[in-house]
C-alpha cells in the first residue's frame, strides 16, 4: 500500500470539542468579532483563574508575549539576555526584535531545561544582563528554584516560556506563574489551541496593562489618534478567545492523556536499555505536551533511522529542537555549556534524540503500532 493512502499519525494535531463552537457561535450571533470582547475578557479571567497568574493580557501569539515581556522590562539594544539554548526559535528571536544580544544557556541532563550551572558560570563572565528567559521543554519544568535563586542573587528579572508547558506545575505552582512574567502559547500543536494565540502573566498589574496598551497599537487617551509610544497590533481576537475559553475546559483531560503517553512510551521500552524517554522533574508535574526519546550513546540506531520508519507508515515524528549556538542566524552570539569540558549537553541531545507521535487522539491500534515500528529499529 503506497504510505499516502495509510491513515495519517500526527505529533501532536489539535483537539476540538462542542464548547469551542458554542464560544464563537457566540461571538458571531453577537457581531463581537474583533480584538476585544466578552470572551476576550472571559478567557483572560479563566486563564488566571485555572493558573493562579494575578493577571493577563490574551495576545496574537506566545510569540508576541516574549516580546512584550522584554520590552516591558525596557530591554534594547546594548543589553544581554541570557536565554535557553535548547528550545524552539520564537523563544529568543525577541531578544533581537529590540536590539538586544542573546546568550545561550546550555541545558542540563536532569530535565533538558536550563542549567543552573551554566547559568551561574554566565553570570561570572556578563554580570549585569537584563533578563533570564527560560524554556520549559516538551512540558518539563526546569530547575526553577535553582536558577531563580541565582537571578535574585543577582536582581536580574526571569521570565518564563511556558509556551509547552501550560497545565505542567511545579512544587503544585503553575509554571509561567513564578518569575516576573510567563508567557503561554495556542499555536495550532500545543496542548490546548486557538489556531494561534498567547498570553502574558505576572504579577505586577500595571505591566500587565502596560502590555495591554502596546498591543493595541500605544493609544494615548485622547479624541484623536495619540502616540507618544510605538505600539503593536498584538492583540488577541474575540473570534480566537472563544476557541480558547473551550479547549481550556479540557486542558486537564488532554494533559492526563498525554501523561498516559508518555508512561505507555517508557513501559514499551523498559526492555531496551538503548532506549531512555525525556526526562522529567521530579519537583514537578509535567504536562508532557511531547513525549520524546533519547538513544544511548554508542547504539548504531540513529534518530534519523527511527524517524524514517514512522514516516514510512505515514506517522509523525520530529528532531528535537535543533540549538540555538547550532542556528546559522545565532553564528556570532556566545554560548555557555553544561560540561566543565565545553560540550554542550543540548547539542548531544539534539544528536541522540526524537520526539514521539504524542497525539492525544492516537488510539491503542495506533499506539501499538508505533510502539511496534519502534521495537523493531531495536531488533527487539
Ligand atoms: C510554540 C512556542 C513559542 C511560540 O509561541 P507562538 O504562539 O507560536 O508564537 C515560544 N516558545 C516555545 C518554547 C514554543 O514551543
Amino acid at each position: 500500500m503506497d504510505k499516502k493512502e495509510k491513515k495519517r499519525i500526527y505529533l501532536s494535531s489539535p483537539t476540538m470539542h462542542d464548547e469551542e463552537q458554542k464560544f464563537v457561535k457566540e461571538a458571531f450571533d453577537t457581531n463581537w468579532i474583533a480584538p476585544l470582547g466578552p470572551n476576550v475578557t472571559a478567557f483572560e479571567n479563566e486563564m488566571t483563574a485555572y493558573t493562579k497568574a494575578a493577571h493577563a493580557t490574551a495576545l496574537s501569539a506566545g510569540t508576541a508575549a516574549i516580546h512584550l515581556a522584554l520590552k516591558l522590562l525596557d530591554i534594547g539594544p546594548g543589553d544581554v539576555v541570557f536565554v535557553s539554548d535548547l528550545t524552539f526559535s520564537a523563544t529568543c528571536n525577541p531578544i533581537v526584535y529590540e536590539g538586544a544580544t542573546p546568550v545561550f544557556i546550555d541545558a542540563e541532563p536532569d530535565t533538558w531545561n536550563m542549567s543552573p550551572e551554566a547559568l551561574k558560570k554566565a553570570f561570572e563572565k556578563y554580570p549585569h544582563p537584563k533578563a533570564v528567559l527560560c524554556a520549559y521543554l516538551y512540558g518539563t519544568p526546569a530547575k526553577i528554584d535553582e536558577i531563580m535563586a541565582v537571578c535574585e542573587a543577582h536582581h536580574v528579572p526571569y521570565i518564563e516560556d511556558a509556551a509547552e508547558s501550560l497545565g505542567s506545575t511545579y512544587k503544585g505552582k503553575h509554571t509561567g506563574t513564578m518569575g516576573k512574567f510567563g508567557i503561554y502559547s495556542f499555536n495550532g500543536n500545543k496542548i490546548i489551541t486557538t489556531s494561534g494565540g498567547g498570553m502574558l502573566v505576572s504579577e505586577d498589574k500595571a505591566a500587565v496593562e502596560k502590555a495591554l496598551f502596546l498591543a493595541t497599537q500605544a493609544r494615548d487617551p485622547a479624541r484623536f489618534y495619540l502616540h507618544s509610544q510605538i505600539g503593536y497590533n498584538y492583540r488577541m481576537s474575540n473570534v480566537v478567545a472563544g476557541i480558547g475559553r473551550g479547549q481550556l475546559l479540557h486542558l486537564d483531560e488532554h494533559k492526563a492523556r498525554k501523561q498516559a503517553i508518555y508512561r505507555q512510551y517508557k513501559e514499551a521500552f523498559a526492555d531496551i536499555p538503548e532506549i531512555t524517554m525525556n526526562p522529567l522533574n521530579p519537583d514537578g508535574d509535567a504536562n508532557n505536551w511531547l513525549s520524546g526519546m533519547l538513544i544511548g550513546k554508542g547504539c548504531d540506531v540513529t534518530p534519523d533511522m527511527v524517524m524514517d520508519a514512522l514516516d514510512e507508515e505515514n506517522i509523525e515524528s520530529r528532531p528535537v529542537w535543533k540549538p540555538m549556538h547550532e542556528q546559522p542566524v545565532y553564528a556570532k552570539c556566545d554560548f555557555i555549556p553544561h560540561n566543565g569540558d565545553g560540550s554542550s549537553v543540548g547539542s548531544n541531545v539534539f544528536a541522540r534524540g526524537l520526539c514521539l507521535p504524542s497525539d492525544i487522539k492516537n488510539t491503542p491500534e495506533d499506539m501499538a503500532l508505533i510502539i511496534g515500528i519502534v521495537r523493531k529499529c531495536f531488533g527487539r
